[in-house]
């Protein structure tokens, strides 16, 4: 039998439609395609796809469950280590991780692991999975955990399995972190996935308080001193975005991602009036940078009615940060590709609004610290972009409000709070941290795999403590 060496195609919406609309793009295997993909897996003993998983799916045993079509064992098994399959199997940079490692690979296209995993549980859902809630006794020891996030949620998960009282305070009205808020609705439903990932958990018996902004509503200290929690994980992300600090920064039309996102994606100003949040774009928009968020924030403009959208990135293609796929995906939809190049005034009219964005083209230089080469002022190649608007995605760092109402909690020079890496301790005693707030932006997945290993430490750590109080 000849090996495939491509992967089964998954079925996606047409270009011309779905550029109009916010449904999802890609959607999902059959169980036909799903079988067929798990077919090409050749149950390898060694499992090296495994290795390049943040959380060690067992990628072989459930895609053989697939494969025979026993899809009760197939999510049963991802489950045991990730809470959140539909969502990892939507937005897993799977051809840096598991996908990077497995033997196909080397000669032709990966297994499509994110593609299996995402059906094993779309299926599971579909279906109304049985849920049991935990009984915690009048004795559990109560956790907090701040952040809602993939982190938080993972923690909050893995501690209410084990019989903790688990309170999640979430500063946004609704749960879930940038799967809420920052990742669109066309690459992650927000009711059927997300909210119903999150339902999953409430019905384990964690209890979420939103618009509870710690540091504010309560401190740390106050709710480990005054409310009683003997443990306290700290998931609070990296949502603070930069700008570039270039004249004409604050001109109308110019929004940070951060905000342009949220405002679509979590007050859902793309139903605006139905909703109640409004969202301006013009009809030529730039947005600055190259990764994931710049990407979202270029495909969200398009569907926003955006006659055309161009990514402004300061090296080439090759060093591109965003996932391949979202990629291929925004060249199908007709977004612009300005490489080598970089904005250095964003020009405004009399009345502050967006006119232009003047910038540089750029060449590679010497590797810097990041190992990628160095982007040079290329000489007298200053141009300017005809745009009214412009989407700055350059970045996020962490909001300090935590860090700085929490005594005796140490934080590195960006202000990310300093956790161990291999169980989230912070240098104070019984708070966790982990996710984008210790490791500043990262992957949905390293995030739960930080809230995987706090969620170990803290058991220990309050086992320990009941031991001691005997
Ligand atoms: P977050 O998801 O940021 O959650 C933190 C939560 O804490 C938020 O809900 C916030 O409101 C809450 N919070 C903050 N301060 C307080 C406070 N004081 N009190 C109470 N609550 C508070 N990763 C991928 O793997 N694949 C992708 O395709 C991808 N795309 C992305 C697209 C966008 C637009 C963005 C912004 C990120 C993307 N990422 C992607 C990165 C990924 O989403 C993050 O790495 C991940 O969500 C980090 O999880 P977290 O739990 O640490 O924090
Ligand atoms: Fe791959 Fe992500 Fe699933 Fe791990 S969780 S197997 S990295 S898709
Ligand atoms: Fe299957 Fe690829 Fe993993 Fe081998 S490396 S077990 S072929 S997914």
């Amino acid at each position: 039998m000849s090996l495939l060496l491509t992967k089964h195609p998954m079925p996606e919406q047409e270009v011309t439609a779905r550029v109009e609309n916010f449904d999802e793009v890609t959607l999902g295997y059959t169980l036909e395609l799903a079988k067929a993909e798990a077919e090409r897996c050749l149950q390898c003993k060694t499992a090296p796809c495994r290795k390049g998983c943040p959380v060690e799916v067992d990628i072989p045993a459930f895609i053989k469950k697939v494969k025979a079509g026993d899809l009760d064992s197939a999510i049963a098994k991802i489950k045991e280590v990730n809470s959140l399959p539909a969502v990892c199997g939507r937005v897993c940079p799977q051809e840096e991780q598991c996908e990077k490692y497995c033997v196909l690979a080397k000669k032709g296209e990966a297994v499509g692991i994110g593609r299996l995993e995402r059906y094993a549980a779309d299926t599971a859902r579909n279906k109304g999975e049985a849920i049991t809630a935990i009984e915690c006794s009048a004795a559990a020891q109560k956790v907090a955990i701040i952040g809602s996030g993939p982190a938080g949620l993972t923690v909050a998960g893995d501690l209410a399995k084990k019989g903790y009282k688990v309170t999640v305070f979430e500063a946004l009205h609704l749960p879930g972190g940038v799967l809420m808020y920052g990742i669109p609705e066309f690459r992650l439903p927000k009711d059927e996935v997300v909210q119903a990932e999150i339902n999953n958990l409430r019905k384990l018996g964690v209890e979420i308080i939103v618009n509870a902004v710690i540091g504010s509503t309560f401190t740390v200290d106050e709710l480990m001193e005054k409310e009683g929690f003997d443990a306290v994980f700290i998931g609070t992300g990296a949502g603070l975005p930069h700008f570039m600090e270039i004249p004409g920064e604050n001109l109308n039309g110019v929004y940070s991602a951060n905000e342009f996102l949220t405002r679509c994606n979590l007050m859902k100003a793309y139903r605006f009036p139905q909703s109640a949040t409004p969202i301006h774009v013009g009809k030529r928009v730039a947005v600055v940078g190259g990764g994931n968020v710049a990407m979202d924030g270029a495909r969200t403009a398009l569907r926003l009615g955006a006659e055309q959208v161009s990514i402004v990135y300061r090296r080439s293609e090759k060093e591109l940060p965003a996932r391949l796929e979202e990629v291929h995906h925004a060249k199908e939809e007709g977004i612009e590709f300005q490489l080598l190049t970089a904005p250095t005034a964003v020009l405004g009219n009399v009345d502050g609004w967006v006119i232009g964005l003047q910038c540089v083209r750029m060449e590679l230089g010497e590797p810097d610290a990041s190992g990628r080469r160095r982007p040079v002022e290329a000489p007298n190649s200053e141009f300017v972009l005809d745009v009214d608007t412009v989407i700055i995605a350059i970045g996020q760092g962490p909001n300090p409000l935590v860090q700085s109402t929490t005594k005796g909690l140490k934080t590195n020079k960006k202000g990310n709070i300093i956790a161990d890496i291999d169980n989230g301790a912070t240098s104070k005693p019984g708070v966790f941290a982990g996710g984008d707030i210790v490791t500043g932006a990262a992957t949905v997945i390293l995030a739960m795999g930080a809230g995987k290993k706090a969620a170990a430490a803290i058991d220990t750590y309050l086992q320990g403590k009941k031991e001691c109080s005997l």
